[in-house]
């Protein structure tokens, strides 16, 4: 089976997931160009819940965690199925961090089904969701990332789904598609290490701009396992988008471990 990339996402507005721009044209292309996985591990900002959980039901439920959007964006149903048998091989690579069976409390949430929509629009392959585990400290995200590494070799297409400068309620209208200097600042500081040594993302704490740029630490953390992947296997990282939207929030995405590119087409590599 060949080894799947990994990718962390900035899914930004949810009105993403209908719309058509250069943020979902990308998801897109990296949802065409990676070699078809068994099934997509999702690390979403939007279940930043007291414990590791992964989702182990066979059905999952589209899951609707906002408010004050239009109908349009109700009606959406991401129908993946789940793979229950998942959830063994994932409490196995983080032993010994324990992580439970989530049966019925989460599904897909919009973190994860706004990139989905586009990365896999005919919802064919199944997928799982693995809880953010707010009690923990950034070390800890970085190491289950680093632990969930080996799952790439089984087809596991882990997605670390985000947004790396976060901030609602600095979001300015008069700011479509610019951020600001403090948001740039951050965002590039954060390309610069998740480049070249993306471990070092543990020390953006101490940045200047990190108060305003992660006013909460959910929406970052996902990017800390796409890091840690990245560490445990010695794989590139390569930026797959970048820009702002609404001044306050980057829609930088990051793959890990793309297959190389030749005479212009990405080598196709067997499905499995
Ligand atoms: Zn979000």
């Amino acid at each position: 089976m060949t080894v799947v990339p990994a990718a962390f996402l900035g899914h930004g507005n949810p009105m993403n997931a209908l719309e058509d721009n250069r943020y979902t044209r990308a998801w897109r292309a990296f949802g065409r160009a990676v070699p078809r996985p068994r099934a997509v591990l999702v690390v979403s900002a939007h279940w930043y819940v007291h414990a590791t959980a992964v989702t182990a039901m066979p059905r999952p439920r589209t899951i609707h965690d906002f408010f004050g959007f239009p109908r349009e964006l109700y009606d959406v149903r991401y129908d993946a199925p789940g793979i229950p048998e998942l959830y063994e091989q994932v409490a196995d690579v983080v032993h010994p961090t324990w992580v439970g069976a989530d049966l019925d409390s989460w599904g897909i949430d919009h973190g994860a089904w706004t990139v989905l929509r586009h990365v896999f629009p005919d919802a064919d392959v199944p997928v799982v969701q693995l809880s953010v585990n707010a009690l923990e400290p950034p070390e800890q995200h970085l190491a289950l990332g680093a632990a969930l590494a080996p799952l790439r070799e089984d087809g596991v297409l882990v997605i670390g789904s985000g947004n790396v400068v976060h901030n609602l309620a600095a979001v300015s209208r008069a700011m479509p598609d610019a951020g600001f200097d403090w948001a740039r600042r951050f965002d590039d500081r954060v390309r610069e290490l998740v480049l070249d040594r993306p471990a070092e993302l543990l020390t953006l704490d101490a940045h200047p701009d990190h108060s305003l740029a992660v006013p909460t630490p959910d929406h970052l953390l996902p990017l800390l396992y796409v890091a840690g992947i990245a560490e445990a296997a010695g794989a590139r990282v390569e930026p797959l988008v970048d820009g702002f939207t609404h001044g306050s929030l980057s829609m930088a995405a990051y793959t890990v471990g793309m297959p190389p590119v030749e005479d212009g087409a990405v080598v196709s590599a067997g499905a499995g």
